[in-house]
């Protein structure tokens, strides 16, 4: 048994508070694979995790991060031994199973991936689900058949998601239209390689039309809602949209025409119940055809655990750029 601090979260009757505490890796959740953490990330889920919201977690105490990436330590099934270097992301990692804001997880061997050779564990949690998601969508595009020319549209742009998808674009060669609603993060995404970015109220303008003027060959939504719908309505004719994340809003006002009269395709993206043999091709490319030369421009802060509680309620007021990665072996 080893003694070892992670961030719980605890509710009362006065609400939801977190702090940094003791525990032991016999408190932990069963499961065939005991890893040491070293590095997590921060994502939207996680900040809502930490928050209490009971459509992520439904029991607290508990422990959020719904990435790791560590050593294994114990295994006693599957193709795991002592020593190997893996990442975990999604499945139910810090949603009702310990996370990734703890020094040890425990978790089923089929929830690993190995971290490819040519990628350390420090990168792999400054992509961390975010990163995941982000070339799910750019890889759904492509396979839907997104021509090398035109326009892509990617909102949310200045968030984990959005901002990894515009940095993995630009360095595909696509020409990267980002939509933020920071206007001081025009240039940051500028040097991730978006070629032009508008803000929110451009994209929305007139946007409740049925139908906008053709202009995207490709759109990676992060968002939902109305910037989707907008996205949607101005594809060019068979281009598809990617839709990921519901921060906007999760309903999409939208009628059929798109579809039924430019023959357009929504692609829905899920990251986390994704089969882990696609996690581990994904990350895979990620190490090698992908591996984004922007990714420490992509890194806006390296946190110890015990900061993350300044972090959670400025991605929830989204007030944060770029991707926050945890240090979890630090003090
Ligand atoms: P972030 O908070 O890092 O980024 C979200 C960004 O969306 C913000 O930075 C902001 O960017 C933009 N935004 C915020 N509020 C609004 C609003 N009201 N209207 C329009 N745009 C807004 O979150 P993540 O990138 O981590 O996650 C994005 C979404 O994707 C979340 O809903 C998350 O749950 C989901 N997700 C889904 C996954 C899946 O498997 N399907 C996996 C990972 C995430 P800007 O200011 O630049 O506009």
């Amino acid at each position: 048994m080893t003694t070892f601090k992670a961030l719980r979260v605890e509710q009362s009757e006065q609400g939801f508070s977190n702090a940094l505490l003791d525990r032991n890796t016999d408190d932990l959740p069963p499961g065939d694979v005991l890893i040491r953490v070293l590095w997590s990330s921060l994502n939207y889920k996680d900040a809502l995790s930490a928050s209490g919201n009971k459509g992520v977690t439904r029991n607290f105490p508990h422990t959020p991060g719904i990435d790791a990436a560590g050593i294994v330590e114990e295994a006693s099934d599957g193709p795991w031994s002592k020593g190997d270097k893996v990442i975990v992301t999604g499945y139910d990692l810090g949603m009702n199973t310990d996370g990734g804001y703890g020094e040890y997880i425990r978790v089923p061997s089929e929830w690993l991936v190995r971290c490819p050779l040519g990628m350390t564990l420090r990168d792999s949690m400054i992509y961390g689900t975010a990163g995941l998601t982000a070339a799910l969508c750019v890889s759904s595009l492509i396979d839907a058949g997104l021509p090398d020319d035109g326009e892509v549209l990617v909102t949310g742009a200045s968030g984990g998601v959005g901002s990894v998808a515009v940095a993995l674009l630009a360095q595909l060669g696509y020409h990267v239209v980002a939509v933020t609603g920071k206007p001081d993060a025009q240039e940051w995404l500028k040097t991730l390689g978006a070629a032009e970015c508008i803000s929110r109220e451009a994209l929305l303008e007139g946007a409740s039309r049925q139908m906008l003027k053709p202009r995207w060959n490709g759109v990676v939504d992060t968002v939902g809602g109305e910037p989707l719908a907008a996205g949607i309505k101005a594809l060019n004719y068979g281009a598809s949209a990617a839709c990921c994340g519901m921060v906007a809003s999760a309903d999409i006002p939208i009628n059929v025409f798109p579809f039924i009269l430019r023959g357009v395709n929504l692609l829905g993206v899920d990251s986390v119940e994704l089969p882990v043999e696609f996690k581990q091709q994904m990350w895979d490319l990620l190490a090698t055809d992908w591996n984004l030369h922007a990714l420490p421009t992509l890194l806006t802060a390296e946190v110890p655990v015990s900061e993350l509680p300044d972090y959670f309620p400025k991605i929830l007021k989204s007030e944060m750029r770029g991707r926050v990665l945890v240090n979890v072996s630090a003090e």
